[in-house]
């Protein structure tokens, strides 16, 4: 199908979130978004570094599209040019999806489907007390049947939140969640190899399954000791955006299940090689989906297309007392949850209609040809 060549971009933005338009010659139109946090700063880079790039060429082919931005702009590789360049990725998969009145997950060759979700906590200033009681409420209450909290602190040289924190959270809500539910933590790149693997065996004896990045993300050999040590699967990969540091997470078996974040990869085009090389390597897809903006729902229509999907979608548990800034984002409620599941939207495109009262008071950019 011919698209018609881009005729304008338009971002629409807060500090947080930042909304992206394409508009084709064809009169056909998509709605993306790029990554979060900083959303104002990388609308400049979409306007001054990515627009020019792609006004004026054809909508067809997304991969060429991030290419030719990639080449023009390859002395800015890195994580800007990648949250930008997924602005324009994910309006293009949602204009290609309306075109032809099918959802993106379609497109990817899979179809509408529920997905088992994990309840995903974002808090360590909560006590392991309060972490198990809204846990437990929540199980309750929507059926989630697997829940991440978190371990140490935040890139933390092995200095937990507050001392013996990790000790503690660890028991209590697992102990609390019970049986039948799947226990995951998240390290955040807080801890040395010795204290990741001495957290890890408090981790299998209390019936964890996924560590997730253990040690400094950066340095893939300290994850890689930590994963040869432990049972359990270390998981990890959500900063990541280099095809290179990918591959070399893979070749090294640095992880055993890899966690790319579609938007800090620059969009599903560049998340699918990622998936495929998971999938030469045998490894599985948990891809990153920490908010509940587009990048939840474009993470949706992904595992519902890819071969190698993990055993959930991370699915965040936060409201707006912790992330005032995702409110309102859509009409409806797109991520309504029974069962422990979530169904990925069924209209065309990405499902979802993004709420004209928050577009209103976005700022707005206009780059045309
Ligand atoms: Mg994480």
């Amino acid at each position: 199908m011919n698209f018609g060549k881009i005729t304008s971009l338009e971002s629409y933005t807060d500090e947080f979130v930042c909304f992206v338009k394409v508009t084709t010659d064809e009169g056909l139109e998509g709605w993306g978004q790029t990554s979060t946090y900083n959303a104002d700063i990388t609308a400049q880079v979409l306007h001054r570094q990515v627009a020019p790039w792609v006004l004026g060429q054809s909508a067809d082919d997304i991969g060429f599209l991030i290419n030719r931005v990639e080449a023009k702009e390859h002395k800015y590789p890195g994580s800007y040019r990648c949250r930008a360049n997924a602005g324009l990725d994910t309006a293009l998969w949602d204009l290609q999806g309306k075109a032809q009145n099918k959802p993106v997950v379609e497109l990817l060759g899979g179809k509408v489907k529920a997905l088992r979700a994990y309840a995903s906590s974002m808090k360590r200033d909560i006590t392991p007390q309060d972490e198990a009681k809204r846990f437990v409420e929540l199980r309750d209450k929507y059926g989630f049947d697997a829940f991440k909290w978190r371990v140490g602190a935040e890139c933390g040289n092995d200095v937990d939140e507050w001392p013996g924190r990790t000790e503690e959270v660890v028991p209590v809500v697992s102990r609390a969640l019970g049986d039948g539910i799947s226990k995951l933590v998240d390290g955040n790149s807080g801890f040395s190899p010795k204290r990741a693997i001495e957290v890890g065996k408090l981790l299998q004896a209390e019936g964890i399954s996924h560590f997730e990045e253990p040690c400094k993300y950066w340095e893939l050999s300290e994850t890689k000791e930590v994963t040869d040590a432990l049972e359990i699967d270390v998981t990890g990969g959500e900063q990541d955006w280099d095809l290179s540091t990918w591959q070399r997470m893979i070749d090294m078996r640095a992880v055993d299940v890899l966690q790319p974040d579609v938007m800090y990869m620059g969009g599903i085009w560049r998340t699918l090689k990622v998936v495929d090389l998971a999938k030469k390597a045998g490894l599985p897809i948990t891809p990153h989906s920490a908010n509940l903006s587009l990048v939840t729902i474009c993470t949706m229509h992904l595992l519902g297309a890819i071969d190698n999907p993990g055993k959930y979608l991370e699915f965040s548990i936060e409201q707006e007392d912790y992330y005032p800034w995702q409110v309102g984002l859509f009409l409806g409620d797109p991520f309504k949850v029974e069962g422990g599941k979530v169904i990925i939207p069924s209209e065309p495109g990405w499902g979802v209609t993004i709420n004209p009262e928050w577009l209103a008071k976005a700022t707005r950019q206009v780059s045309s040809k």
